[in-house]
């Protein structure tokens, strides 16, 4: 029999120290997020292009570059496989030619933060965790809170009173140990540090495990799988933590190690950001490798709204070494691209997705990216998740028995 995992051993990014994968590890000694580093040259043999193309459609056909090493650990949901599609009404108006939406809104939960949940919890049941707690905006939580329930895993979920109400109500019909807090995810992380500290919970803050940014690294693997193993010139990602542009970073750099796509060329990662908080898009502007505390940040896409990411200097180090960008786009670009998306192609996605969207047109406008260019926005979630996002206004309310003549056209 083949083997299921080709996972080695954990690796620092900042100062190269190697950690056992079969404990559990959190962030290295010296305070970075630890990366999970797999055996790339012994998977090459029995993992091909080929082989993959005869598995089911889910993210656990990449199990050989995923860190669960027994699949009975595994807790799925049939996550992954998520439609590529191109957007040509919208790329029409936008002047892109191959304009393209990765829809991550077409998965259990609702959010692409399922599969971060999937592997996340999957290997924390592998390493025997039995309660976890973590910080959120909402989708995470959510996700984590369904996916842990099902593992038996007690999940503790602290997240901002102000985020999207149906998460509460995923985490809390879950069965979740939910909390709110009067503030942001920020203030929740000091609150679950202090448990994680007093009573030796695994933390399952964003980064602070290795295993969620495996999980999340699979769109990169389908993005360029669907596309016929071909890569696109740019691949714009709403960045909150970052795990996600991480994590898509880290893939093309696997595939390239397992011989899949050419050294070389890599398509140039955008970190979206809201106007409201932009750490990271500041940082670049000035060429920093590191982002400061975004102060009294506030936007719509909620998930998005994080001050401060402990992966800030890897998003900068993915964005630089793809000749990428970060850009910021206001409440009303968000808001304006997402009714776009909706009435030009018909889906409503939610405000972090939107957001790339918006910056897609706007890099357009610059010329930053050409009318040709094969273009990858990631819709992270379903819009219905998020219905205060729409104001509706003039209406008519009917009484029974009044008659209509339809809007012309
Ligand atoms: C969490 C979240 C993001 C940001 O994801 P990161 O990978 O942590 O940057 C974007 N969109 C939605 C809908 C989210 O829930
Ligand atoms: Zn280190």
């Amino acid at each position: 029999m083949t083997q299921f995992s080709f996972i080695s051993h954990l690796e620092c990014p900042k100062c190269n120290e190697r950690y056992e994968e079969n404990k559990i590890q959190q962030l290295c000694k010296c305070g970075s997020p630890l990366l999970v580093r797999y055996d790339l040259e012994k998977a090459k043999k029995s993992f091909s292009k080929e082989e993959l193309s005869k598995r089911p459609k889910n993210l656990w056909r990449y199990h050989e570059v995923l860190p669960v090493k027994n699949k009975e650990h595994i807790v799925s949901l049939g996550e992954g496989g998520t439609p590529l599609q191109p957007f040509t009404i919208l790329g029409e108006k936008y002047g892109l030619e191959n304009l393209h939406i990765k829809d991550e809104g077409i998965i259990p939960t609702g959010s692409f933060k399922t599969r971060g949940a999937s592997v996340g919890v999957s290997k924390a049941k592998e390493l025997g965790v039995t309660r976890l707690a973590m910080p959120t905006n909402g989708n995470a939580g959510a996700a984590w809170a369904l996916y842990a329930s099902k593992a038996n895993i007690q999940a503790t979920i602290v997240m901002p009173i102000d985020a999207p109400l149906i998460t509460r109500k995923e985490v809390y019909i879950a069965g979740g140990d939910l909390h709110l807090i009067n503030g942001l995810i920020s203030d929740a992380g000091k609150v679950v540090a202090h448990l994680v500290r007093e009573e030796g919970i695994y933390d399952a803050s964003t980064l602070k495990e290795p295993y969620r940014i495996e999980g999340k690294k699979t769109m990169g693997y389908e993005i360029v799988e669907q596309l016929g193993w071909k890569v696109p010139d740019v691949i714009l990602y709403p960045t909150g933590g970052g795990v996600g542009i991480i994590g898509i970073y880290k893939a093309l750099l696997e595939m390239q190690e397992l011989g899949w796509i050419e050294k070389g060329k890599l398509p140039r990662l955008v970190a979206v950001q809201a106007e409201g908080c932009a750490p990271i898009v500041e940082a670049w502007k000035k060429g920093e490798k590191e982002s400061v505390f975004f102060e009294n940040s506030a936007t719509c896409a909620f998930g998005i709204n994080v001050p401060k990411a402990l992966g800030d200097f890897l998003v900068l180090e993915a964005v630089y070494a793809t000749d990428g960008c970060a850009i910021a786009v206001s409440e009303n670009e968000i808001l304006e691209a997402q009714k776009q998306v909706a009435s030009f192609e018909g889906n409503f996605i939610c405000p972090e997705g939107a957001s790339t969207f918006a910056a897609a047109k706007k890099l357009r406008e610059q010329g930053w990216i050409q009318e040709e260019e094969l273009v990858v926005c990631l819709n992270t979630g379903l819009g219905v998740k998020y219905p205060e996002t729409v104001e509706i206004q003039g209406v008519p309310i009917l009484q029974p028995g009044e008659t209509i003549s339809a809007k012309s056209i």
